[in-house]
């Protein structure tokens, strides 16, 4: 079935050869093809010209002088640019006399193409539960994310998915998920915003590539042999033996009914979902951990890793050796000393988090738990949000928020001074999946914690 690229190269093939010339004759050998009555096809579209060629998902729109005809190819549609006398084949259906002598002839084995009238520039019905175009700029991450939330079906039959993005088929959904090095049938919902991100980004470079591999082909076509917008695209999985990464034999599997090519080695079956859980200092967010730990979900602790990475022997310790030898006395690390070096030199501190970060990264990509939690102080600051499911923000006001490190020893300088240095609430808020106020008691955070519980359940 032609695909989006391919849509896309018969539409400037026929640009190149057919643009503004005028329809002299129409014949229509089978009928259903065409959605209205063969007169009004005919009386409307005779005497018009072919002005502009654009495309909507699969759809092609030949904008005339006074209407627009949709064309969808289906399986096999395809057209043909032939001199008038050329015999006509067995699967034209409909002729196209042009006034150079040519004619369009649209030719389909399957008979399943259909063609339409428009009124110009006016809405077309299939239109509306069409997703965006991949290169426009609403298929973008917030976009991708909300549609996903709570899609539980493979993410192949998502990317198939007309209304979720326009244009994709089987080959290239394959194709892009082998570039993301996801399993064709992880959830859909568990990408995380990175994973959205790359799905974005692998989508346009795979569209596009095969758009200018079209655009080869054109130029090499000569005249008669049609427009096909069938081209060799060097395809990385589907339909191939071997994984061109790491040489593993290629799996064939079923996705929603369609024949679905992925790399067992190369691509990740996506099935855990992790959860971060962040908040201000003394916002509740390690309580919210600790209850959780109590109650028997693994929650990886940042905070605690990004400690033992330090500790000696550990690669934390290795690298920090290397990159702040200032912060060694007698072979041993002075960690109060990097601490007081990093609060108080930002670019010190961004030079800390480039080593640590990834660190703590690997330790978490280690965690195959089907549900992980993780506490992460500065979730949005570092902007790790990308690497999780979701998100939960524990928010306490400010005044109660103050009364609390008063309480923990805390000098109010010293709060305000803390609070400042990491991003406003109201950003914070911004960015959450999901919030939770503690204002109250600890009771009343473990009965908003177990309602929450529910929903991730689930
Ligand atoms: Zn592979």
């Amino acid at each position: 079935m032609p695909e989006l690229p391919e849509v896309q190269t018969v539409l400037d093939t026929l640009a190149l050869r057919i643009k503004d010339r005028a329809i002299t004759d129409i014949r229509i050998l089978y009928e259903p093809i065409v959605s209205c009555s063969e007169k009004r096809f005919k009386q409307s579209l005779i005497g018009q010209h072919f002005r502009t060629f654009k495309r909507r998902g699969k759809y092609l729109l030949f904008e005339m002088d006074d209407l627009t005809l949709v064309s969808h190819l289906r399986m096999e549609g395809k057209y043909f640019i032939l001199d008038g006398d050329a015999p006509i084949g067995k699967h034209d259906h409909v002729i196209f006399d042009l006034d150079d002598g040519k004619q369009l002839r649209y030719n389909d084995v399957r008979k399943f193409g259909r063609m339409e009238l428009i009124e110009k520039d006016g809405d077309y019905e299939n239109f509306k539960d069409l997703g965006p175009e991949p290169f426009s700029d609403s298929f973008d991450r917030e976009y991708c994310k909300e549609y996903l939330k709570n899609k539980k079906m493979p993410i192949k039959s998502v990317l198939l998915d007309q209304s979720f993005v326009a244009g994709i088929g089987n080959i290239y959904a394959d194709e892009i998920l082998f570039a993301m090095k996801i399993d064709p049938r992880s959830r859909a919902d568990l990408l995380n915003e990175e994973e959205i991100d790359t799905m974005i980004r692998e989508t346009r470079r795979i569209l596009k590539e095969a758009i200018r591999a079209g655009g080869t082909t054109i130029r090499s076509y000569t005249s008669s042999l049609g427009v096909t917008g069938l081209f060799q695209l060097d395809l990385m999985v589907h339909t191939v033996k071997n994984c061109p990464v790491c040489a593993s034999e290629i799996q064939k599997t079923v996705v929603g009914g369609r024949g679905t090519y992925y790399c067992p080695i190369c691509q990740k079956r996506k099935k855990q979902k992790r959860i971060a859980i962040t908040g201000t200092i003394g916002s509740g967010k390690s309580e919210a951990a600790r209850y959780l730990r109590e109650k028997g979900y693994p929650v990886f602790d940042c905070d605690a890793e990004n400690r033992d990475l330090l500790e000696k022997g550990n690669a934390g310790y290795e690298a920090v050796k290397d990159a702040f030898p200032g912060c060694f006395a007698d072979g041993q690390l002075d960690k109060k000393a990097l601490s007081a070096l990093v609060f108080n030199d930002p670019s010190q501190k961004k030079k800390l988090e480039s080593i640590m970060h990834p660190l703590i990264l690997e330790r978490l990509n280690e965690r195959k738990e089907e549900l992980l939690f993780a506490e992460v102080p500065l979730l949005f600051e570092a902007k790790w949000d990308r690497y999780f499911d979701q998100n939960l923000l524990v928010v306490t006001d400010r005044k109660i928020l103050l009364e609390r490190l008063k309480d923990r020893g805390m000098s109010r300088s010293e709060s305000l001074r803390r609070l400042k240095k990491q991003m406003p609430v109201s950003e914070k808020k911004k960015r959450a999946d999901k919030i939770i106020y503690n204002n109250g008691s600890l009771q009343q955070l473990h009965d908003s914690l177990e309602e929450w519980l529910k929903e991730v359940r689930c």
